[in-house]
């Protein structure tokens, strides 16, 4: 495996651009996927609470011997236990399940801007950042007004807003957004959660242009926007496949082309509504 860069988070942390997904993952799975990505050379995963293999994930960095400094995990707090208290009680839940001392990152999973709780929730995260429990804190599926608000409240800018971003759903001004305050984009479900958009003629043409496959163009497309990303699967292949994609690079002409897929279209609930 190509050795996988790492990026600089705002507040002087490093994180490895990429790593492996784990949603849908089964719990009983987790433990030898987990071994079997850090023996191929993985060393950023990406769980959460709302994943229900925190416990899988965290038996297989157990069993991997690998040591902890080398790796960087991730886990999120689900939307029913935001606010300040219980925001501190599921970290305490998820940090046993995971066996850990401390996680890399800490991440809201959404705002759930009608629950009104998410600047409760941004408090409660410096107070483990503080604590030494977690190194950095960060959010997914924030909308620009939402990271504004806990800026100004707290005067502390989330590492990264890990946000859905793929071909279909580009997501260029939220990027941007994101480039602007210093923010690392996450783009989550990189591959549009697999299928059609794989037979796409214009990923067909360019993983044959290439010498890669469909999908390692796709996550390429990712690398060179400079976003963070951990696709997802359970198939060792796969994982492989997946994490071969930093000896080559798509020049001006194919970002050109996969730039014109962009439709605005999302897999995932709208964040201004959801929760
Ligand atoms: P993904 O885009 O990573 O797609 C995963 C699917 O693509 C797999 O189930 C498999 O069917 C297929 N696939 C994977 N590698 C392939 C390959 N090489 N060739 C062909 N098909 C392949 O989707 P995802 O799992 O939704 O997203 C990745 C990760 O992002 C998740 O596992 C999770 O960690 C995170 N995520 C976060 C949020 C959030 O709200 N923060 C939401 C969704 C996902």
């Amino acid at each position: 495996m190509s050795s996988i860069p790492s990026l600089q988070l705002n507040d002087g942390h490093h994180i490895p651009q990429f790593g492996l997904g784990t949603w849908k993952t089964p719990n009983e799975e987790a433990p030898q996927l987990i071994r079997s990505a850090l023996e191929m050379g993985y060393r950023h995963i990406d769980t959460a609470a709302a994943y229900n293999n925190e416990e899988g994930v965290g038996q297989g960095i157990a069993e991997s011997g690998i040591d902890r400094s080398e790796l960087f995990v991730t886990t999120k707090l689900w939307n029913e236990r935001q606010g300040f208290d219980e925001t501190l009680k599921a970290f305490d839940e998820s940090l046993s399940k995971l066996k850990l001392d401390y996680v890399d990152l800490y991440l809201i999973h959404w705002p759930c801007p009608k629950a009104g709780k998410f600047l409760d929730t941004w408090k409660a995260f410096l107070r483990l950042r503080e604590e030494g429990r977690v190194r950095s804190v960060g959010v997914s599926n924030f909308r620009q007004e939402d990271l504004e608000q806990i800026i100004l409240e707290t005067g502390v800018t989330p590492v990264v807003n890990q946000i859905e971003v793929h071909p279909l759903l580009q997501q260029n001004d939220l990027r941007e957004v994101n480039r602007q305050k210093n923010i690392l984009t996450e783009a989550w479900s990189p591959l549009a959660q697999g299928g059609e958009l794989l037979k796409h003629p214009l990923f067909q043409e360019l993983a044959k242009k290439h010498g890669k496959t469909p999908a390692q163009v796709i996550l390429r497309w990712h690398v060179e926007l400079g976003s963070i990303i951990f696709p997802k699967s359970t198939n060792p292949e796969r994982i492989r496949e997946n994490a071969d994609i930093f000896d080559f690079s798509l020049d001006s002409d194919d970002m050109q082309k996969i730039a014109a897929l962009d439709e605005g279209k999302r897999l995932g609930p709208d964040p201004a509504e959801f929760c």
